[in-house]
């Protein structure tokens, strides 16, 4: 056995005699330092480089009494682990010298080579533990601070959920809140409907040992009515005999500024700058897809509209590009207004819009671009100087076909039509459907 270095404090010298006479019997040579009283110790510790492997501590010194001698000796060295010797059996205030943060105690009228060298290295053993479990606690509080998470504490016996306080900031409450929902079926009907089917699926693929992990991003209802992103991950600590989950614990993290960025980020790439109309990219990906089910739902039906502004070259010429912009923007917002949800209006480029119309027969796409047309023609668009614009658009108009080879088949027939429009004059709709 490894010898140990021991740092005796004992004022009554019959007991600090007994303790070295003690000691003597344990047959691994170990060094022993004896001080007096507290101030003693204090001075060992502040000339002494390597540090007592334990101290064996008298709570009767002229400096120092009791439990606050533990305390001040903790404060000197938090990891030095400490053995209290009490005059007498007293177990209450050898508890309470436990509770302060002493590893062990001994009744010094008991002692024996045996017990004494056992209890110093168990006390030893134990301040490792304790270090470790401290180290790992700051370690971990670090981590939470420094990652501003919230932690979670799901018991599923109880159908209960345990917050931090930052968990529960994070959706505008406080522990104390008169409103705060008290089972985990309250708070889980407070995830948006639309996160839910997978937050649902990521908790059951945990549960089921599929995956290792739970991990979901979902929207949660904030006090005040809001929705906040939260990304969640955490992982079953508890099971029953019976393998059956009790209790799941994990962490939250407040992702709304992402999910904003990155809503902000897929709209600046679907859309055009000027407009605000989608792009051709983004357009042609909605067109396949239309595409798709028009191929395999026979009574399914898409108009396609290819606009095309009149003269508009002039209206560059005549009162600058900066108006001309203008004019697009006007012409977009008139076009928008006109439309349905459902439907797709995208600047495919310069002055040459399109429009998909899903869920519509020829008839009603025939009125719609009508419509469209007439809406144009009807704005006045101010520009600067008092100047009113007046535009008008020529639209092309046809069907999307499944015979057509790709999308494409049906914007090509949708452009000869606005071709037509263009050579008949000009403001008007022209018809272009597929004959076989
Ligand atoms: P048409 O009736 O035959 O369509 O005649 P048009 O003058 O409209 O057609 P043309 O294709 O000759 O001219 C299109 C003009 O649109 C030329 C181009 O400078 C202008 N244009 C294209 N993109 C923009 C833009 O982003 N802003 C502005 N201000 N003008 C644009
Ligand atoms: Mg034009
Ligand atoms: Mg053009």
């Amino acid at each position: 056995m490894q010898h140990l270095s021991v740092l005796l404090v004992e004022d009554d010298p019959g007991d600090a005699g007994l303790i070295k006479y003690t000691l003597k019997y344990d047959q691994t040579d170990n060094q022993l330092a004896w001080v007096e009283s507290f101030s003693a110790l204090e001075q060992f510790f502040a000339e002494q480089q390597a540090k007592p492997d334990v101290i064996l501590l008298d709570l009767n010194l002229p400096d120092s009494t009791g439990i606050e001698t533990v305390h001040a000796c903790k404060r000197l060295s938090r990891s030095t682990p400490i053995v209290v010797l009490t005059g007498h059996d007293d177990t209450e205030f050898a508890l309470q010298a436990l509770e302060a943060g002493a590893q062990d105690y001994l009744a010094k009228g008991s002692l024996d080579a045996d017990s004494l060298s056992r209890t110093m290295r168990y006390a030893i053993s134990r301040a490792k533990l304790e270090e470790r479990l401290i180290l790992s606690e700051e370690r971990m509080a670090a981590a939470i601070e420094g990652g501003k998470l919230g932690v979670w504490d799901w018991l599923f016996d109880r159908n209960e959920f345990v917050f931090s306080d930052r968990w529960l900031a994070t959706v505008g409450f406080k522990s104390d809140s008169p409103d705060l929902p008290g089972s985990a079926d309250e708070w889980l009907e407070r995830i948006h409907p639309e996160e839910r089917p997978s937050f649902e699926l990521a908790v059951e693929r945990h549960l089921s040992g599929e995956l290792p992990n739970y991990q979901c991003e979902f929207r949660l209802r904030h006090r005040d009515g809001h929705w906040v992103w939260l990304f969640e991950s955490g992982h079953i600590i508890e099971r029953d005999a019976n393998g059956k989950p009790i209790r799941m614990v994990g962490v939250q993290q407040d992702i709304s500024e992402r999910k904003a960025m990155e809503e902000r980020l897929t709209h600046l790439a679907m859309r055009d700058e000027l407009t605000g109309a989608l792009n051709r990219r983004s357009f042609m990906n909605i067109a396949d897809r239309e595409y798709g089910r028009i191929k395999r739902q026979k009574d399914y039906s898409v108009g396609i509209l290819m606009l095309d502004l009149d003269k508009f070259k002039q209206v560059n010429d005549t009162y600058g590009h900066a108006a001309g912009d203008e004019v697009l923007k006007r012409f977009s917002h008139v076009v928008t207004e006109q439309l349905r949800e459902n439907d797709v209006f995208a600047r495919l480029g310069g002055e040459e819009f399109a429009v998909l119309l899903p869920h519509t027969e020829q008839e009603g796409v025939k009125k719609a671009a009508e419509k469209l047309r007439a809406a144009v023609e009807a704005q006045s668009i101010d520009i600067e100087e008092a100047q009113v614009i007046q535009v008008t658009t020529s639209i092309g108009v046809t069907m999307m076909h499944p015979d057509d080879e790709r999308p494409d088949g049906g914007l090509a027939r949708a452009d000869k039509a606005l071709y037509d429009a263009k050579h008949s004059g000009r403001n008007r709709c022209c018809v272009n459907i597929y004959n076989a």
